[in-house]
């Protein structure tokens, strides 16, 4: 007897073979079989010709905090993902040094945070990345200096315990205090650490504006002399000038890469905004000492002035391009949805730069941006590449979310499928689908996902081609998606047309379980 199975379905196996009709049956949480089956099963599913592939794998994510208070996790579930991969841009929850997990309630090492993880019973199967910025705040704080020869040992010895721990490999936030402080040099060493454990190493680069094609430059150079595995995150390039032009030379330096036998791979996500930290558009320079030190040289007058010359100069014409998404005080309500230049005109016409500055001193790391900087023909250029899979760069999120959170958070997957896939023809279904399974699965070391035969686990995703639709858009972020009929995590029912069914059968996955 079946624990279930779903007969008369559109099998896409994940795999970029061309889909067949089938039926596929799963007992204990595993596929079991696939072909012609009769039954018996406890729950039948007649699919009706629907499609059925691997759940998605959201390669890009940042539920590390979020899985913890909303295990639920609506905004991927409900997209069609049943696994996903945190810990990217340099920034994980642990390991922490133990002094700032007192002050912070943290967790000191990986394997604390995994479990607490594990104990909230998430509805998607997690995987994590440690963070190089998380590390060197472990060791060195927000210090701008070079890492000393023992600071090094040290940021090594907490990289290999995180991947003992179950890490699946290591990523850095280079625009980021305080991974953007470390040389290239100490980064080869620190991520070195991942090599022995077959680790893989994710980088949001130094530079995705002007400077984009050095900064592909770095990563292919510091993966390579670190002998492991690069994965290029959310690929982009935020500088208009070089629209249309600077993503030809960066794919070409990836395929060149690829030739010559270096193992990259890239994730993006599918919109024209990015989203991050409002103070992202801070120089870097003034986080120093963390979060406090920069409200206090924020105060400052003199440091003040030098900083708002620096940011404006920065954002000659783009002030207008940057919305706030959240932000968390009662008074500040009113800015979500605004741009800093609408912001600054309803304050009677405030300085650009020391309008975001002020929400920053106000709303500290709350404060979140949407930012309109790339063009369609480089989202879609990059997406056409092979070694490119969607990743959504958003987080696990509730559909009562307060704010404008980026619609990535909640849409990233269907709109893959549905506006690039089906609609621009960009590439075939199948393809579409094995860029968000056996793709990213390959990636991260997961041998028991991402492809329907059996002996996998069966996160799986019934869907309807011609009615899938991202309905979350800027203006309504928070919204299921339609088409996408049931989703399972590890055999189990947890989305139903656009409803979460309160299922929690997501797993913690930790490396060493999967050689
Ligand atoms: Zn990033």
């Amino acid at each position: 007897m079946y624990q279930l199975l779903i007969k008369n379905a559109r099998i896409i196996d994940g795999t970029g073979s061309p889909w067949y009709y089938g039926d596929l049956a799963v007992s204990e949480g595993k596929i079991v079989a696939i072909g012609q089956i009769d039954g018996p099963a406890e729950e039948t599913v007649n699919a009706d010709g629907a499609y059925l592939s691997p759940g998605f794998i959201d390669i890009h994510s940042h539920s590390d905090r979020s899985i913890l208070s909303d295990p639920k996790a609506e905004s991927r579930i409900l997209q069609g993902v049943t696994t996903e991969v945190t810990g990217n841009c340099g920034s994980s929850v642990a390991p922490e040094s133990d002094e700032t997990m007192r002050q912070r309630k943290l967790f000191t090492t990986f394997k604390e945070y995994l479990d607490a993880v594990e104990e909230t019973r998430p509805s998607v199967n997690t995987a994590a990345l440690v963070g190089h910025g998380t590390i060197r705040d472990a060791v060195m704080g927000y210090s701008t200096s070079e890492a000393t020869a023992e600071q090094i040992e040290a940021m090594q010895k907490l990289t290999a315990q995180a991947m003992e721990d179950g890490a699946f490999g290591i990523s850095t936030g280079l625009i980021y205090p305080p991974s953007c402080y470390a040389s290239q040099e100490e980064l080869v060493q620190v991520i070195s650490a991942v090599k022995p454990y077959g680790g893989y190493y994710a980088t949001h680069m130094r530079n995705e504006n002007r400077d984009v094609v050095k900064s592909v430059k770095e990563a292919l150079d510091t993966a390579k002399a670190a002998g492991v595995k690069l994965q290029i995150s959310h690929h982009k390039v935020t500088c208009k000038a070089d629209w249309r032009v600077s993503c030809k030379t960066t794919i070409a330096m990836i395929e060149r890469a690829r030739r010559q036998g270096q193992d990259v791979t890239c994730d993006q996500y599918p919109y024209s905004a990015s989203a991050t930290g409002l103070s992202s558009n801070i120089p870097a320079w003034a986080f120093e000492g963390g979060i406090d030190a920069l409200v206090e040289r924020l105060k400052d007058p003199v440091t003040r002035e030098k900083l708002k010359e620096e940011s404006n100069a920065s954002h000659l014409g783009r002030w207008g391009d940057i919305y706030v998404a959240t932000l968390k005080s009662e008074e500040n309500q009113w800015m979500i949805g605004k741009s800093i230049t609408e912001i600054a005109e309803a304050l009677g016409g405030k300085d650009y730069a020391e309008t975001c500055f002020d929400i920053v001193i106000a709303e500290k790391e709350e404060a979140r941006e949407v930012n309109f900087g790339m063009c369609e023909e480089d989202i879609e250029y990059i997406m056409s590449q092979p070694f490119v899979m969607p990743g959504s760069d958003g987080s696990a999120m509730p559909l009562d979310q307060p704010g404008k959170p980026h619609p990535r958070n909640y849409g990233t997957f269907v709109r893959v499928l549905s506006h690039y896939c089906r609609d621009r023809k960009l590439f075939s279904l199948e393809t579409a689908v094995q860029k968000m399974t056996a793709l990213p699965a390959a990636r991260v070391g997961l041998g028991d996902r991402g492809v329907l035969k059996q002996g996998m686990w069966a996160d799986l995703v019934l869907f309807d081609l011609e009615s899938l639709k991202d309905d979350p858009d800027y203006k309504n972020p928070q919204q299921p998606c339609s088409g996408i009929r049931k989703v399972y995590v590890n055999g189990v029912l947890t989305a139903e047309n656009g409803v979460h069914t309160g299922a929690q059968a997501g797993m913690v996955l930790r490396r060493q379980n999967h050689k």
